[in-house]
């Protein structure tokens, strides 16, 4: 028994170094991408119990080659603008693991992205997508674009000429983009069309998110925030709590978090709050989803506007007050590193219970450890918002059939994977001996299909 304690130990200490020894080499051979080094670092704590347990994956190298992306391309993407003025943006796709599927993963538009952010959302992909059972590899990519203020004609252009490169590097079978931020059903829909121009030939899997009308999934609009609330669900459930009667309080107004706060609602939960990148609106008798649904979704107007309509709600300008509104349940489902640790702290001093990750990395690493030194119940991103590349993968296998299945058909599949997907997390957390945290579950369970993927595949 004792002699069995130091076995472990000595391999734990191991395991440690040689993780530390890998994350050294990926932050000297990708210098100054913040954002990315954050979210390897989050992965490689969490997997150091099993390298302990299982050497063999670091005998392998499995960690050195996971974390460099099988391909990466960056592109010109010049398009003209109204005014006959010639534009020029950078383009990325990220071509990270294809050891169990095609690459799949969203794009972004937004002034924001950079290698460094289209690398961490690849990075997590890989795992993310493991997790939902479906077999999908991972990718991400996206442009330095800023879709606000563009017309409808500007929009078109630049996602013609964004395809027009990307076409010849991506296919039903290769890499399957789909949205992200700033790129929804409209955006989907142009790429579409310039890729099937291209090509000469209807290859509906080529991308995912398409309008129903066209190959696209009933529900894939839903899936992301649906998804995350039905997670949250079940950490609720395992601790005897529901979404009934609960306050919440939601960030963004987009795809996740528009959907989110329709399932939240569904469930009996009263959301009194949500934002956008210029500040937030709270609403004490519970928000009116309509009335975000069309500013947001059909007028693309600001979130400000609510209040015109709403006299007895508020708005406040500035993106981090929203987490100063006493809740239940946060959903942060905008963008990454939305909660520092002051904010964390601040949730967790007015009694919030539980948080669901909708937007990729929305917690910074001092965050979440607020969050889990406080035993507060917390859906990392990759496990709690992978319920829309889940039903990607879903519209993947309704193109391949040449069929669509109903609303409540893929409603239900979805619901039963974020039920997989909890279960899954929480028994790796449980195996390796971290019960209860769910970030080293989620990272572990999704971790070890991959590598051993890449085990049976050999050196590539
Ligand atoms: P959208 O572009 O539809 O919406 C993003 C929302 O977040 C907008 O309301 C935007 O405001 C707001 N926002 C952006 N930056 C900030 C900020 N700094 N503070 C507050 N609000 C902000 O994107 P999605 O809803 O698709 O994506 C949201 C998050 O979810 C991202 O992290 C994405 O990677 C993640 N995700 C998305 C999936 C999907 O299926 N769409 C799948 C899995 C994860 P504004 O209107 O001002 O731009």
């Amino acid at each position: 028994m004792t002699l069995s304690v130091r076995v472990e130990q000595s391999n734990e200490v191991t395991a440690k170094n040689y993780v530390n020894e890998v994350f050294e080499t990926v932050k000297k051979r990708n210098p100054n991408e913040t954002e990315f080094h954050q979210a390897v670092e989050e992965i490689f704590q969490s997997l150091i119990p099993v390298f302990a347990k299982q050497p063999k994956y670091m005998e392998a190298g499995i960690l050195e080659r996971m974390v460099e992306p099988e391909r990466q391309i960056i592109f010109r993407v010049p398009w003209v603008d109204d005014q006959g003025k010639a534009q020029i943006n950078r383009g990325y796709r990220i071509q990270y693991s294809s050891a169990i599927g095609p690459y799949k993963g969203g794009i972004r538009f937004h002034p924001s992205v950079n290698i460094s952010i289209i690398k961490f959302l690849g990075f997590e992909q890989i795992l993310k997508n493991s997790l939902t059972g479906q077999p999908i590899g991972g990718g991400k990519g996206g442009s330095d674009f800023d879709p606000k203020g563009k017309s409808d004609n500007e929009i078109m252009r630049f996602c013609q000429s964004f395809m027009t490169e990307l076409f010849r590097h991506i296919g039903p079978d290769v890499d399957v983009p789909a949205g992200d931020i700033g790129v929804g059903g409209r955006e989907v829909g142009y790429m579409f069309g310039q890729y099937k121009r291209l090509r000469g030939a209807y290859e509906a899997g080529v991308l995912t998110g398409k309008g129903v009308g066209y190959g696209g999934s009933l529900a894939r609009t839903e899936a992301t925030g649906y998804g995350t609330v039905y997670f949250v669900n079940e950490m609720l459930k395992d601790k005897g709590m529901s979404f009934e009667d609960q306050t919440v309080v939601v960030s963004g107004s987009g795809n996740v978090a528009i959907y989110a706060i329709e399932k939240a609602t569904q469930f009996g939960a009263k959301v009194v709050a949500c934002s956008d990148s210029n500040g937030y609106i709270y609403d004490k008798n519970g928000i009116n989803l309509d009335t975000v649904k069309r500013i947001k979704e059909v007028e693309r107007k600001r979130i400000s506007e609510y209040v015109k309509e709403h006299p007895e709600s508020e708005y406040y300008e500035g993106c981090t007050g929203i987490w100063s509104i006493p809740c239940d349940i946060a959903l942060p489902c905008a963008t990454q590193n939305e909660i520092n640790e002051e904010s964390a702290n601040i949730l967790v001093k007015n009694g919030v219970k539980a948080i669901g990750e909708g937007a990729n990395m929305p917690s910074t690493l001092e965050a979440i450890d607020v969050f889990l030194n406080n035993n507060i119940l917390f859906g990392p991103a990759k496990a709690a918002n992978a319920g829309g590349v889940a039903v990607s993968a879903l519209e993947m296998a309704q193109n391949s059939a040449r069929l669509s299945w109903t609303f409540e058909e893929v409603d239900a599949k979805l619901h039963q994977i974020m039920i997989n997907i909890y279960q899954q997390s929480v028994k790796a957390s449980e195996e390796y001996g971290y019960s209860g945290n769910l970030v080293v579950g989620a990272n572990i369970a999704g971790f070890l299909k991959v590598a051993d993927a890449m085990m049976f595949q050999g050196l590539v």
